[in-house]
């Protein structure tokens, strides 16, 4: 649904709104997921590097104004959490997509291994000190979820333990929600295949030895586990306040251009125009004009 004050500019080589086409439905199953498609796009390969550039100057503007209304007052945030295996792309999107808003409202976290004094803390407690404040839109590169994927994977604490988190994450989601934070919950999905390429394309690479940690290849032996992880995620966290988008990632063009279109989507709805001066225009004007 388009609002009233945002032109509906969804390019025309989208023959569906992301969005929509992307949102988990009740039923989808991670096993059925086409890591190679491309839904709602018609366009191809050729067509991305210029759109994306285009869509990355309409999120920086609707980011901007985010930003602006909070100067004065307005206390609404975004918060995208993306969620995916490694080397699915996360952190592509975060410099090709995010990165081309403007850093100042930008809050970005990353959400590894804890740390000792983590651990000694309820899990949410990492993720409640990095949201988003005010007119800022939080960027989670994993997240809270990660305590109901490696950790129910690798059996890190007992089920009884981990087994109430789908529903205690919905609630504190609800609660940020309420308090005026639109989430868009992003998993993104490789191939097994595609995987392996991308891990070994980062073995025969210095400038992307950072990016490799010998342990990739221990998740990567539990895929099935992780699989099955990501479907209970999915089935019990998609929330009609805070539901999940699925995005295939075998084309890195792809999913740039539909998690910007997710970013847009959002923030239109948002339902923003420019704040109105606090001043007299003329009279700055001409104040401006003798001094
Ligand atoms: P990367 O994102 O490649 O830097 O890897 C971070 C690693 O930290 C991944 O293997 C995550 O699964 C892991 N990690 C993130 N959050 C947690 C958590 N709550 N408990 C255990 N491991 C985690
Ligand atoms: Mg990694």
């Amino acid at each position: 649904m388009i609002e009233a004050g945002e032109p509906n500019d969804l390019p025309s080589l989208w023959s569906h709104e992301p969005h929509a086409e992307l949102m988990f439905q009740p039923g989808d199953k991670v096993a059925d997921i086409d890591t190679e498609a491309t839904p709602g796009f018609r366009g191809t390969k050729s067509d991305a590097p210029t759109l994306q550039a285009e869509r990355n100057v309409r999120f920086a503007e609707l980011q901007e104004k985010l930003y602006a209304n909070s100067r004065s007052g307005d206390t609404r945030s975004v918060l995208l959490v993306l969620q995916g295996m490694d080397t699915a792309g996360k952190g592509g999107i975060v410099k090709h997509v995010v990165g081309g808003g403007n850093p100042q409202g930008i809050q970005y976290r990353s959400f590894g291994k804890p740390t000792a004094e983590e651990l000694a803390h309820h899990y949410l407690w990492r993720i409640r000190k990095a949201l988003p404040a005010a007119g800022h839109i939080g960027v989670f590169d994993r997240s809270h979820y990660e305590d109901v994927l490696i950790v129910r994977v690798h059996n890190l604490v007992p089920p009884d333990v981990w087994q109430p988190r789908y529903d205690e994450i919905n609630a504190f989601e609800r609660e940020l929600v309420n308090q005026g934070t639109s989430i868009v919950k992003v998993a993104m999905f490789v191939s097994l295949d595609e995987q392996k390429r991308r891990l070994a394309a980062r073995l025969e690479r210095p400038d992307k030895y950072w990016k490799y940690n010998p342990a990739d290849i221990d998740e990567r032996l539990k895929w099935p586990a992780y699989q099955e992880a990501y479907q209970a995620m999915l089935d019990r966290t998609s929330t009609a306040y805070a539901p999940w988008h699925i995005v295939p990632c075998n084309r890195k063009w792809y999913s740039r251009l539909a998690i910007t279109e997710l970013l847009i989507e959002t923030l239109k709805r948002l339902n923003m125009s420019w704040p109105p001066p606090d001043f007299d225009v003329a009279a700055e004007k001409k104040r401006l004009a003798s001094a």
